[in-house]
């Protein structure tokens, strides 16, 4: 009796430590967490094109590779493709007809890039994994970041496709700058990989809001804000209206919340009441934005929420490949 009680609180003590639970709730969760199983590799996305990205990830994945390679190589998939339009090549342009990028990646170890107003190169994902790797800085803009791409051997290309170029056409006759919720002239790309050796990344990537002001910066290139990867605990991204997600730090605060003991869903939801309080506290319509979390723990555990209905994301495990409806606030 005495060394099944012994084993079972080490077995639980195991499971508490790796997804860094505290001392005072750990009497809590030890009543439940005593047949936790991490599920490893997995990979989680924003969004339909989660799937196809996921599938790149995965090949990475299932082959033993690193959650930051598969990060990289996920979401270049929505990057390259010119018919997703709020990502990479093909992302609709600013009021003044400029595709601009912004990006950034986080690996285990807590290496960070992040690239903003990227212009010209469609892999602004890899540009920020070169800053890096490759610079003493964390981050570029604009010209710099471009020049420092180029001199890495990035190719430079025209990122605004045709039918980018005539919806702005058509957009500059009111020039009336009002993001969609759910509706694509925006979203982002961000994605969550734990990978076989247990080790977490992310990645995250978008051409921001439509028609938006130049030099424009949302949510997604900003660490904490659009990403936030802790080893220790979990990881986490954002998609939707940057402004409202920088606002309380999302991503974060989305591992922070796991990190005090919340499951996946439950942090993201927290985070999202956040955002709901700060709208209500400004006076602002909720109606009018759309905010979704993903998140991912050291267990492979995973979950998403948002404010209102529309937001879905992508997972794919060795069992399981998906798009799931994220649960949602507003309910109207
Ligand atoms: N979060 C992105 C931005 O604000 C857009 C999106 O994900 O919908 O630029």
């Amino acid at each position: 009796m005495k060394t099944n009680r012994k084993q079972f609180i080490k077995t639980s003590l195991l499971a508490g430590t790796a997804i860094g639970m505290n001392a005072c709730n750990f009497d809590h969760k030890t009543t439940q967490s005593k047949t936790i199983v991490s599920t490893k590799p997995i990979v989680i996305s924003t969004w339909r094109f989660g799937i196809q990205a996921n599938e790149a990830a995965w090949e990475i994945l299932k082959n033993k590779g690193k959650a930051l390679d598969a990060v990289e190589a996920g979401v270049k998939v929505p990057e390259a493709d010119p018919n997703e339009r709020s990502v990479g090549l093909g992302g609709r342009p600013d009021r003044d007809g400029i595709v601009s990028l912004d990006a950034c990646i986080m690996d285990e170890l807590g290496n960070i890039g992040s690239v903003v107003c990227l212009e010209n190169i469609k892999h602004a994902i890899s540009v920020a994994r070169a800053i890096m790797e490759k610079t003493p800085h964390v981050m570029l803009a604009g010209e710099g970041a471009y020049q420092f791409a180029i001199s890495q051997g990035f190719p430079r290309e025209n990122l605004l496709v045709e039918a980018s170029e005539k919806e702005w056409k058509e957009w500059l006759l009111h020039s009336n700058y009002k993001p969609i919720a759910n509706i694509e002239n925006h979203d982002t790309i961000g994605m969550l990989a734990l990978d076989e050796f247990g080790n977490l990344s992310g990645a995250c990537t978008t051409s921001g809001m439509a028609f938006k002001m130049r030099g424009r910066v949302g949510d997604s290139p900003i660490i904490g804000a659009g990403l936030y990867v802790d080893n220790e605990i979990g990881a986490a991204t954002a998609t939707g209206h940057g402004e409202e997600v920088i606002r309380i730090a999302g991503s974060a605060l989305v591992v922070e919340l796991m990190r005090q003991g919340l499951k996946p869903e439950a942090a993201c939801k927290e985070a999202v009441m956040r955002v709901v309080k700060l709208m209500e506290r400004r006076n602002k319509n909720l109606k009018d934005i759309q905010v979704g979390f993903i998140a991912l723990n050291k267990l492979g555990e995973h979950g998403a929420y948002c404010v209102q209905s529309g937001f879905n994301f992508a997972i794919q495990t060795n069992s399981r490949k998906e798009l799931i409806d994220a649960p949602y606030y507003l309910k109207v």
